[in-house]
């Protein structure tokens, strides 16, 4: 197959040269911190994904305490997540 595509030949070809190319690409240094859900039944334990997941939109998943029958279940969420800040 023969590629009739030019570069520079339209208007919008510089924008898909930047997005293919990704020039305008930065690498910057994050600090990675983890959420965590403490029960607020006991105030000891933390609350954990019972492996099952709702398909829903967003995503529904299941927790239950690590030290007491506390469950709650989270909307889009999954404890302990990693966050970047
Ligand atoms: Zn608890």
């Amino acid at each position: 197959m023969v590629c009739k595509y030019k570069f520079n030949s339209y208007p919008y070809d510089k924008k898909l040269y930047q997005l293919t190319t990704k020039t305008m690409e930065e690498i910057k240094e994050v600090k990675t911190v983890m959420v965590d859900y403490k029960c607020p039944k006991c105030k000891d334990g933390y609350l954990r994904p019972m492996g099952s997941v709702l398909a829903s939109y967003p995503p529904i998943y299941p927790h239950q305490c690590t030290d007491c029958d506390y469950a709650e279940s989270i909307v889009g969420k999954m404890y302990p997540y990693p966050k970047y800040i």
